[in-house]
């Protein structure tokens, strides 16, 4: 039964009290909760703190965007430099978080039940503690690393056995030539090796992570259609550019979709994003559209964390950082909550 005169004020959301059971969480700041009477009782939230300590609370920012997906960066160094490289925001950072850092900012997120993490960088490989971080993944949370594959084939048996369920990696081009003049390296051979390894030790599904550049590799999407078509541990996601540095290769992708939507056999929306799933003749693909679109951030449900240890509520945004280093437990609960509060929909 749901009493609908006592509610939880979660960042702006009112939850209603499930009785008996209240949802509310070990550490959860105060002032977080209205006042609320319960049969004319005032619920004192210590009491209920004590009752049901391991409930967890899910975050929810101001425009009532649950947060259940963090995309940590591992390390800001990369063996790759794309042309059109974003970063993911970041600003040379000189710091980097440690894997006790990283083990920490887990352990809060779990406690938020945020859902799903995601490693990424930089080239998160790079890092010689990465099965040590991998290992320290909680139980229950989905994760996935982006990676460029270059070094792949080498450790992906080694991830799966330390706990990684999946991963994405970037390819954007399958001619050795294109690819070498996107990324500045000819490692086109150890990115298709690395694939096969992620696929034999079952970091599946593989998503391959393409940036559509116009008149580069644009002309390349029936290769890739072909690359996955009949492996459906294989999935293409087609991403928009987004332009950080003078990088002017972007293209429309409305032509390009339309085209996926027309062939389609079924598509799917996904909550992430609200990103399409275009399923075509034993291909699948999803699109990535960040730009302009409102429908991207509306179901936006993803906090980022920079490699020297910045909660980052917004890709698009370096003006809300929060430094989280070296903070631990309930400090660190309370900038997650602040972080969140920051979050705001880039594209309204
Ligand atoms: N090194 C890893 C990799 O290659 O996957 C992780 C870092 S990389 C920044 C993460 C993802 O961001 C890649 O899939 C890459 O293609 C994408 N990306 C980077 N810059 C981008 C941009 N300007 N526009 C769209 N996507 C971009």
């Amino acid at each position: 039964m749901i009493e609908r005169d006592c509610f939880l004020c979660v960042y702006g959301s009112m939850i209603p009290i499930l009785s008996p059971y209240p949802k509310i969480k070990s550490g959860i700041p105060c002032d977080w909760i209205v006042p609320c009477k319960k049969n004319n009782l005032t619920i004192n939230p210590n009491t209920l703190l004590k009752f049901f300590p391991d409930d967890p609370v899910i975050l929810k920012d101001p425009y009532n965007r649950p947060v259940s997906n963090l995309r940590i960066s591992l390390t800001s160094k990369c063996n790759l430099s794309c042309i059109y490289c974003h970063a993911e925001g970041e600003k040379l950072p000189k710091e980097q978080m440690s894997s006790d850092e990283i083990r920490e900012v887990l352990r809060v997120a779990a406690g938020f039940d945020i859902r799903s993490v995601k490693f990424t960088g930089g080239e998160p490989t790079l890092r010689t503690d990465l099965l040590e971080i991998i290992g320290s993944i909680p139980p229950g949370m989905e994760s996935s690393m982006t990676t460029n594959g270059t070094m792949l084939a080498e450790i992906a048996a080694d991830l799966k056995r330390a706990g990684l369920a999946r991963v994405n990696v970037s390819l954007d081009s399958l001619n050795r030539e294109t690819y070498r003049k996107i990324t500045g390296r000819d490692r086109l051979s150890d990115v298709l090796c690395g694939i096969d390894s992620a696929l034999d030790a079952g970091l599946v599904p593989v998503k391959l992570n393409m940036v559509v550049l116009r008149g580069i590799n644009d002309h390349e999407v029936e290769d890739f259609l072909a690359y996955i078509r009949g492996n459906r541990n294989l999935i293409l996601q087609l991403i928009e550019l987004m332009q950080f540095n003078d990088c002017n290769y972007h293209g429309d992708l409305n032509g390009l979709e339309g085209s996926l939507a027309q062939r389609a056999t079924q598509i799917l929306t996904r909550r992430m994003h609200h990103r399409k799933k275009y399923c075509l003749d034993g291909a699948e693909v999803e699109v990535v559209r960040p730009l302009h679109n409102t429908e991207f951030c509306a179901f936006c449900n993803r906090l980022r964390v920079t490699s020297d240890g910045k909660l980052k509520p917004c890709l698009l945004r370096n003006d809300n950082l929060i430094d989280i280093r070296r903070k631990r437990g309930k400090e660190l609960e309370d900038l997650f909550c602040e972080a969140v509060r920051k979050r705001e929909p880039y594209y309204r």
